[in-house]
């Protein structure tokens, strides 16, 4: 059997990936080159939204989009309390606040349930998100058509925080297609489903948004003498229309991206191999294993268990200190975000969000990537049982 340290994910580097790395090297641009926009392109066609921008990270990509959706002081935006810290802080760079929405202990995605109560118990006291961001947690698509409806009658932006989810589908479409939300963002950190090192993006199919983001990418200039207030100067001229940011990608980062897409869909069937395979390893030990609504085809970025019985709760902890000692990188997705001191400062409390606290005292990420051996998963679960005795 494998030894050694297996983590929880990792990124899979190909001969062609780092020839099309060397080939940018070696070209006339590293930066605000050709590569960028055919990247670009790739990605806004294999999941069939009209426009793609990229940025140097999902952060930066949920900033310009939280600014393109006009959040700002005053403003609030609601996300999941079970993701990653930057779907939150993106509502705070603009000026804005934040407020979360608890899980739907099924999926660990935020509840629409919930969202509607919420929205509705807003909407009485006249402070409603401008922005909810549904995060696509593990990879498996939020509802978005419900929540489309939501914002219809509600009137704010949606903003899809797909970073574990490219390569997944809902009803049928690939994430990213943007039919029931404004605009999705992508992260392409190593531990995501496609890399650039650091890198992100964001897909939309309006053309007004489109516009904002190209120019909220690169310090808010236009070179388009159409968009200039008055005449141009000259051929050198350029216009600052509003603060922007330099939030670009280079051309060595998306040429790695481009050569990754072409892999995209290998990669996502092996995850959903090990997945499923997972799912029969683990049937028999007291586990909650991961649901999959029947709408959605998840890209398995993460594979999540839930210890299942009151005394394998109370030894959590020590679970995952045994599994890490035993060499298995094990992680968890994720420390409720309002429970870290910034928040906590910011008057969030302990059980604001019960579902997303029990779902923390409970979750555990097992390793799954690409290049993930059987061998190597049969170890973890075998380490697995081993510990859960
Ligand atoms: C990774 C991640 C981000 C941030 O991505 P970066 O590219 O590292 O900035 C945002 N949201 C979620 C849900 C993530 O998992």
């Amino acid at each position: 059997m494998e030894t050694g340290y297996i983590p929880y994910g990792r990124q899979d580097i190909s001969t062609a990936d780092i020839q099309a790395v060397v080939d940018v090297l070696q070209s006339d641009w590293l930066t605000q080159g050709p590569a960028i926009p055919r990247f670009e392109q790739a990605v806004a066609e294999y999941c069939g939204a009209r426009y793609a921008v990229a940025v140097s990270s999902a952060t930066a990509a949920l900033h310009i989009a939280c600014l393109a959706a006009g959040l700002g002081p005053g403003d609030r935006s609601w996300t999941s309390p079970n993701t990653f810290v930057a779907s939150a802080n993106c509502a705070h760079y603009c000026g804005a606040n934040t407020d979360f929405i608890d899980i739907d202990p099924k999926t660990y995605n935020l509840s629409i349930t919930e969202l509607a109560k919420q929205l509705e118990a807003a909407h009485h006291r006249q402070q409603l998100p401008k922005v909810v961001i549904p995060v696509h947690f593990a990879g498996q698509s939020c509802d978005m058509a419900a929540i489309a409806q939501l914002a219809q009658t509600y009137h704010f932006t949606t903003i899809e925080d797909a970073s574990h989810a490219i390569g997944g589908q809902y009803r049928g479409q690939p994430i990213g297609c943007c039919t029931y939300s404004d605009m999705t963002v992508f992260s392409f950190h190593p531990v995501k489903i496609i890399t650039t090192g650091e890198g992100g993006m964001v897909l939309t199919n309006r053309a007004d948004l489109y516009e904002k983001l190209i120019r909220l990418r690169s310090h808010g200039i236009t070179r388009d003498p159409n968009l200039m207030r008055g005449l141009s100067d000259g051929p050198w001229y350029y216009q600052q229309l509003e603060l922007g940011l330099n939030y670009r990608i280079t051309d060595i980062q998306a040429a790695l991206g481009f050569s990754q897409l072409q892999r995209l869909d290998e990669f996502v069937a092996r995850r959903r191999f090990l997945a499923d395979r997972y799912n029969q390893l683990l049937q028999s030990l007291p586990l909650i294993l991961p649901y999959q609504d029947p709408n959605t085809n998840s890209s398995w970025h993460l594979y999540i268990i839930q210890l299942a019985e009151a005394d394998l709760i109370r030894r959590h902890r020590s679970i995952f200190e045994a599994l890490r000692q035993a060499g298995i990188g094990v992680n968890l997705h994720y420390i409720p975000v309002y429970l870290q001191p910034y928040y906590q400062d910011l008057g969030f409390s302990h059980q604001s969000f019960p579902m997303a606290e029990q779902y923390y005292q409970r979750a555990i990420s097992l390793p799954l990537y690409y290049g993930l051996t059987e061998s190597a998963q049969d170890r973890v679960v075998a380490t697995l049982k081993e510990v859960l005795q």
